[in-house]
């Protein structure tokens, strides 16, 4: 049983998430945007959209994120996606998240939905969510695995063109890993790191050590979302702690899509332990109801976490993010000021 005094820590610390997609729209957003854009839906209450939401592993899991990204259509819904990510952020003391969507596949782009539409909505929501709830969110666009590599290359030109406006902190990677190897972009990747642009993969959740190492060696990227099947391999473990590479480690989730059986079963303590850098992130919390505190909670709870082991966490997501370290002293003067500086 997790003690009261380290429950408290986890909830009251300044945090960072930033592997999070803001794309999966939670289920009181989905009714709302479903009657107002006229779509409709398999089930017209929020428990039956709650009930919806279970799916058994990945491949049904993007099946039920393509139906829900249907119902986004207009400006006004992108802005309020972003809107309640900021208020659902400031309600557990998340200071910076990066947020992440992926336009280019049938989930947006595919249903006309100008990139605009979804740019300039999420641009007003992240003034909003500033203004308001003094929470800064950050964007990366994904490119999706299993989509071609002039599809992909001409998504990554219009990421690249806006990436100003916007703004994006990075480029990022996503969906079926399994069959998808990611070398099949290297060249996109290469345009991408040639313009400047930060880069980061969804690797090593469905497959091993080889997809981890073709998104270092074909990505080039600066750290890796989920990651977890590092562990599998002692040389890629070594290479991991010897770059300081981040792994953007989201337990709650790779249990729910049958990753792993169990958080006791999931190698997050382990990779701790080797002294891997890793944070915790939700992934997508609309669909797996669960939050960024909660995985805190679970991981702490399971593998006897201790104090100075949850405020590195915490810190890893503040020191190896895109934005450098912008809020690093946040957290910093947070642990003076609570007579914790000895973790700084
Ligand atoms: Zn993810």
């Amino acid at each position: 049983m997790i003690q009261k005094e380290l429950r408290q820590l986890i909830e009251d610390i300044p945090k960072a998430e930033v592997h999070y997609h803001i794309d999966s729209v939670p289920p009181h957003l989905l009714l709302r945007f479903a009657e107002r854009n006229k779509v409709k839906l398999p089930f017209d209450t929020l428990e039956g959209a709650k009930e919806y939401y279970k799916f058994k592993d990945l491949d049904e899991f993007l099946e039920v994120l393509q139906l829900t990204c249907s119902v986004i259509q207009t400006e006004e819904d992108y802005y309020e996606i972003a809107l309640d990510s900021g208020r659902e952020a400031k309600q557990q003391n998340i200071i910076y998240r990066e947020a992440m969507f992926t336009y280019a596949n049938d989930s947006h782009q595919g249903r006309g939905v100008a990139f605009e539409t979804l740019m300039d909505g999420f641009s007003a929501g992240r003034k909003a969510v500033k203004e308001q709830y003094g929470v800064d969110l950050r964007f990366i666009a994904e490119l999706d695995r299993t989509q071609s590599f002039e599809r992909n290359m001409a998504a990554a030109k219009m990421y690249l063109e806006h990436k100003e406006r916007f703004p994006l902190v990075a480029i990022g990677y996503d969906y079926a890993e399994m069959g998808y190897p990611a070398c099949r972009h290297e060249e996109v990747f290469r345009y991408i790191k040639e313009h400047g642009m930060d880069r980061t993969a969804h690797c090593g959740e469905e497959v091993g050590p080889e997809s981890v190492w073709e998104s270092i060696r074909c990505q080039d990227v600066y750290r890796l979302d989920h990651g977890v099947r590092s562990i599998e391999e002692e040389k890629l473990i070594d290479y991991l702690v010897g770059k300081e590479m981040l792994l953007t480690v989201c337990p709650i989730s790779n249990v729910l899509v049958g990753a792993y059986p169990s958080i006791q079963e999931h190698p997050v303590h382990d990779l701790m332990k080797r002294g891997v850098k890793v944070c915790l992130n939700s992934d997508d919390p609309a669909f797996f109801g669960l939050n960024l505190i909660d995985n805190f909670i679970q991981v702490a709870d399971v593998f006897e976490l201790t104090e100075a082991d949850v405020i590195g966490l915490v810190r890893n997501a503040l020191l190896y993010n895109f934005s450098g370290q912008e809020h690093l002293e946040t957290i910093d003067n947070w642990l003076r000021s609570h007579n914790k500086e000895q973790y700084i």
